[in-house]
């Protein structure tokens, strides 16, 4: 199985990936809407199919990804029935299976936190996504969107701590910078739902938390009942318009090299090829693309000035390591549309598309 925590820095968010490798499907848990392009490349580099996009509930603080997912990967999306949202493919209710190659995660029904929570128990107990019903030594406020804290105590003592002690627990959130904890942990030390905690502690230590509304609920409650469907249409996170590139997991826009290819020569608003390798690489075995200009990496920044502003540029190097650096260094020096050649010269090679210079 395949697993992977990504991390949203603006709202504390985790996003889970599960996958099986074998049969290449996978799920993502609560992804958020600022970080598809992330979460669409690492599956992609993983080789992965997304079926389907699971919100563990109606959040507050971030507009769920799966509307966006839906439209970009044609994944489904699933969240409670009591959820009350639109846009579902799913409805989902306690017991039901959402299955993914040949593993599958178990819903249980966690109200509490808001009326339609669920968890996500995965099919060996060996881990469990509990949302905001379950938060490393705390939990999920009760005070708005149908929370209830008697609700929360029985969902968590019932569906959540029962699980065996050695059942790792992934959050919906941390603002610390812990990771994850396991079910006997939060057992002896939770200090509002485990060790002697009763259902009226419990209940008196949430009634009287008296915390402000998160910034972005007027913004994001009505869109995640949309499933994260932007109102009247209104506008994606943007992409380049320039080219169909892709962005890399590590946030650098690429172009694949058959698609360089068919732009080469396009006239005046032709792509640049900015090749930054060393002069003796450039007329080496592998050669050059045709019409690629010259300019080392260490000399890049203090050339700048070359380059036509008004024109993309797509940057080449021997394996598209170094190239991606100059696409940093690029922007920084306030050019828009820069990309890197995917796999550079190397996969250019490879997949026999015509070169200067090199061997033949
Ligand atoms: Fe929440």
């Amino acid at each position: 199985m395949i697993f992977r925590q990504l991390f949203d820095r603006q709202s504390s968010t985790y996003t889970y990936l599960l996958g099986d490798s074998e049969a290449g499907e996978a799920l993502l848990i609560d992804p958020v809407f600022e970080n598809v392009q992330r979460d669409a490349a690492l599956l992609r580099e993983l080789g992965l199919k997304l079926l389907a996009t699971l919100d563990t509930h109606v959040h507050a603080d971030h507009v769920t990804a799966a509307w966006l997912l839906k439209q970009r990967l044609g994944s489904q999306i699933l969240l409670a029935r009591a959820a009350g949202a639109t846009q579902a493919d799913r409805l989902l209710v306690h017991g039901e299976r959402v299955q993914f190659g040949r593993r599958h995660l178990e819903v249980r029904a966690t109200p509490g936190h808001t009326a339609g929570c669920l968890s996500y128990v995965l099919d060996d107990q060996g881990m469990a996504f509990t949302g905001d019903s379950l938060l490393i030594r705390g939990c999920g406020r009760t005070d708005f969107q149908q929370g209830n804290a008697s609700q929360l105590y029985h969902s968590v003592k019932m569906q959540l701590l029962s699980l065996p002690g050695h059942c790792l627990l992934y959050p919906g959130h941390d603002y610390r910078g812990l990771t994850v904890t396991s079910v006997a942990e939060e057992r002896a030390f939770n200090p509002r739902l485990g060790g002697d905690v009763n259902e009226a502690d419990f209940c008196g230590y949430m009634n009287h938390l008296g915390l402000a509304h998160p910034k972005l609920m007027d913004i994001a409650v009505p869109a995640n009942l949309r499933c994260g469907q932007p109102e009247g249409g209104a506008a994606l996170p943007d992409e380049p318009t320039w080219a169909p590139l892709t962005c890399s997991f590590g946030g650098v826009w690429e172009i694949q090299p058959t698609v360089l290819e068919e732009r080469l020569g396009d006239g005046a608003d032709a792509i640049q090829v900015v090749d930054v390798r060393e002069p003796a690489e450039f007329s080496d075995a592998l050669g050059h693309v045709p019409g690629a200009r010259l300019v080392p990496l260490s000399e890049l920044a203090a050339r700048a000035g070359e380059l036509a502003r008004e024109r993309p540029i797509v940057t080449v190097c021997r394996s598209g390591a170094r190239s991606a650096q100059a696409t940093v260094l690029l922007q920084r020096s306030g050019f828009q549309a820069v990309a890197n050649l995917a796999g550079g010269m190397l996969r250019w090679r490879a997949e026999g598309l015509p070169t200067e210079g090199g061997a033949a």
